[in-house]
């Protein structure tokens, strides 16, 4: 079997620039990922990547898979079901023997010394009534895949940060009224997006409801047919919606790898040091899901992040005797 320098799971900017930077060290390595992209390729406008005006998020994950494939990786478009830790004992250590063993279906299997694990981040839920009954059916995470169908319609984002709002200007591209249900009282995203968003205001084509918070999505059965809220707005506590978006981040995207043991802080991040260093020794994480992004989940910070992880495999894999590194 072939046993790869660091197989890297995650096919968004951290783990395609992980790749790219393996690939120059001269790394043998893979790149297994379930979506090309991940979040980034549900971004309908990319305007804050240097070295493109305007992208679609779409458009720039190919451009990095051209660029990953083009150094000679390779990209797997699969989900991996589960890692497995060789047990040291197992090892003879100083040869670097295959450390990790990454199972994709059930016969698919592939070895790697270091891991890198850049799996971003899962949409959050509202967890209310209606929600998981509408979804597809008018419920939707995705305003980027979803938006067109709601041609003519009137559809409510939920949230007031930068997905909520960017993907409200997006969706007034086609709805023909758009709310934005916010449980404060000030939008918060990227006051670039606020402007463009107050534009659409001016022309009464889009609203937001501020400091409230949706407490139900009701429907026929069949679809969504509007939300009732936890407070009235004029006058009302139903408002009458075709679709709903719900817009309110996402939480890091650890499962596949904590059942190995990885130290997570409080809000659910993986724990990394300045190398991208876990606590597990030749797991190295980047991306939406470390601590380091927990504020600023950014492409740009993501690509720098899966850089850095493959330098520091790069330095790790050197080693000759039993590595010394610590964790965190
Ligand atoms: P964020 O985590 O940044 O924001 C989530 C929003 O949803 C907040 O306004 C939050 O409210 C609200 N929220 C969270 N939970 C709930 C809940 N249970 N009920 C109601 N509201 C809730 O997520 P985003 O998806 O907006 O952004 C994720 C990352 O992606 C960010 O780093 C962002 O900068 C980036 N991004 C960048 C874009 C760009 O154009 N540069 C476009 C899209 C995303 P509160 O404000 O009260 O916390």
């Amino acid at each position: 079997m072939n046993i790869y320098d660091v197989v890297i799971i995650g096919a968004g900017p951290a783990g395609l620039a992980a790749s790219i930077y393996a690939s120059r060290y001269k790394l043998s390595n893979l790149v297994i990922g379930k979506q090309l992209g991940g979040e980034l390729s549900l971004a309908h406008k990319v305007e804050n990547y240097p070295g493109f005006i305007s992208i679609t998020g779409l458009e720039l994950c190919e451009k990095f898979k051209e660029q990953v494939e083009g150094l000679g990786a390779e990209v797997l478009l699969k989900e991996v079901g589960r890692i497995e830790k060789v047990k040291s004992e197992k090892l003879k250590v100083k040869s670097h023997s295959s450390k990790f063993k990454v199972f994709v279906g059930e016969d698919e299997v592939y070895e790697a010394k270091a891991l890198i694990i850049a799996t971003g981040s899962e949409r959050k839920r509202l967890d209310i009534p209606g929600e998981k009954e509408y979804m597809g059916k008018g419920v939707s995470y995705c305003y980027t895949c979803d938006a067109p169908f709601f041609k003519n319609k009137t559809v409510a984002l939920i949230g007031g940060a930068d997905s909520a709002v960017s993907g409200a200007v997006h969706t007034a591209e086609y709805a023909k009224k758009v709310y934005i249900i916010y449980r404060k009282d000030r939008l918060r995203a990227e006051p670039i997006w606020v402007e463009e968003w107050k534009k659409i205001e001016e022309q009464k084509k889009g609203e937001t409801i501020y400091n409230t918070n949706i407490a139900e999505i009701a429907g026929d059965g069949t679809k969504v047919s509007g939300v009732k809220l936890d407070k009235q707005y004029k006058g009302s506590d139903f408002l009458e919606v075709d679709g709903v978006f719900i817009e309110i981040g996402g939480v890091p995207g650890t499962s596949l790898i904590k059942s190995l043991g990885v130290k997570l802080d409080e809000t659910g991040h993986v724990i990394v040091d300045e190398e991208m260093k876990t606590n597990i020794f030749g797991l190295f994480c980047a991306g939406d899901m470390v601590n380091k992004s927990a504020k600023f989940k950014q492409a740009t910070l993501a690509v720098s992040q899966g850089a850095l992880a493959a330098a520091s495999v790069y330095k790790y894999l050197k080693q000759e005797s039993a590595p010394s590194q610590r964790g965190v």
